[in-house]
């Protein structure tokens, strides 16, 4: 069956910010960064930042990690501020798993392309032509979907998730459908029915891209995010031959983190967004990475800089909280995933 989309198209449910140039010198970072460490401290707060996000910010962090590394330390910490240095949604996340602490986004233009791609209306509407249907969403959408949906999932977890599910049920899965393709093809399932959304950094990753890369480097290891925009392609190519199946792999973030500290290769290719090469370069020095598409930077990331971090310590704001009721609701999706991991 169809769905009916709202007619607004995806690029105009999001407003992209601009990319912000900091001019501090390594001095006036390195100052920053000591008093951020210091009023942590004094206010009792722990600092998660997303695998994309600014350098600078990801080394004040006390972890970096994928959107599933982040919500399971936002559910352990003790602390009693989170100062997320991610987007919006992963805030909230934090906030449904961490009601009783005080949840800052310090900037709440960090949005996600891919969480704007569907609205309520557009999600009971699909529900309502499938009843029988169990909703899995993407961990990229806003609270209020995750409250109606019946799974969370990330791309770390996604095949788990699906395996759960009784063979014979349809499934709606949303919104990302680089992703629910990537699933699909994983665990051999026909009834995953995708959303058409999608998230325009990975998207922007195309196959001719890839195979530039592999021209540029043929004997390299490729890594790919599976909500990138080549997906489909690459799979079909690995499949036919065209790529090599034992130097092709689809991953998430943390997946990709994993996969390199166990390869014994020394030059990968890395589709995702760009910041993750930091923490990759950090972690192995000598291994060589190269971005497969130096252009896929998500501007909703790299709203978070230093001194907004730490005037979000300072003035304990700007706060993100989910309403109860919506809480409740989507704490059972998100519950339900995190039992599975
Ligand atoms: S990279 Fe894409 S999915 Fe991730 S936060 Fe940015 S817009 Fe959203």
């Amino acid at each position: 069956m169809a769905i009916t989309l709202a007619t607004i198209p995806f690029e105009e449910r999001y407003t992209l910010p601009p990319i912000e140039a900091v001019p501090d010198t390594p001095e006036e970072m390195r100052e920053k960064q000591d008093r951020i460490r210091w009023l942590k401290v004094e206010r009792k707060a722990v600092i998660l930042a997303h695998n994309y996000q600014r350098d600078e910010v990801q080394e004040v962090a006390d972890f970096v990690g994928d959107s599933l590394g982040l919500s399971q330390e936002a559910a352990k910490t003790d602390a009693e501020v989170i100062v997320f240095c991610g987007v919006h949604f992963m805030a909230e996340t934090a906030s449904i798993l961490c009601p009783d602490k005080k949840v800052l986004l310090p900037d709440l233009r960090a949005g996600c392309s891919l969480a704007a791609s569907i609205t309520l209306d557009e999600l009971r509407t699909w529900k309502a032509a499938y009843p029988e249907a169990v909703v899995v969403a993407y961990i990229n959408t806003t609270a209020e979907i995750k409250a109606e949906s019946d799974y969370c999932c990330t791309s770390a977890n996604a095949k788990k998730v699906i395996a759960a599910i009784p063979e014979e049920k349809d499934i709606l899965f949303i919104p990302d459908k680089f992703l629910a393709y990537v699933v699909a093809q994983q665990t051999k399932r026909k009834n995953i029915i995708a959303y058409p959304g999608s998230c325009h950094v990975h998207k922007s990753i195309k196959p001719e891209d890839v195979a530039t890369i592999l021209e540029e480097h043929p004997d390299i290891e490729l890594l790919l995010h599976p909500e990138c925009g080549c997906v489909s392609s690459c799979m079909a190519k690995v499949f036919d031959g065209t790529l090599p199946q034992e130097r092709t792999y689809f991953l998430s973030t943390e997946g990709m983190v994993r996969h390199i500290r166990e390869s014994s290769a020394k030059e990968f290719a890395v589709g995702t967004e760009v910041g993750i090469l930091h923490r990759l370069k950090k972690g192995h020095p000598d291994k060589v990475f190269y971005p497969v598409n130096p252009q896929a930077v998500c501007a909703f990331m790299k709203t978070i800089t230093l001194d907004k971090v730490l005037r979000s310590l300072e003035f304990l704001k700007p706060e993100v909280r989910v309403p109860e009721e919506i809480a409740r609701k989507a704490r059972r999706a998100i519950d339900r995933m995190l039992e599975l991991v």
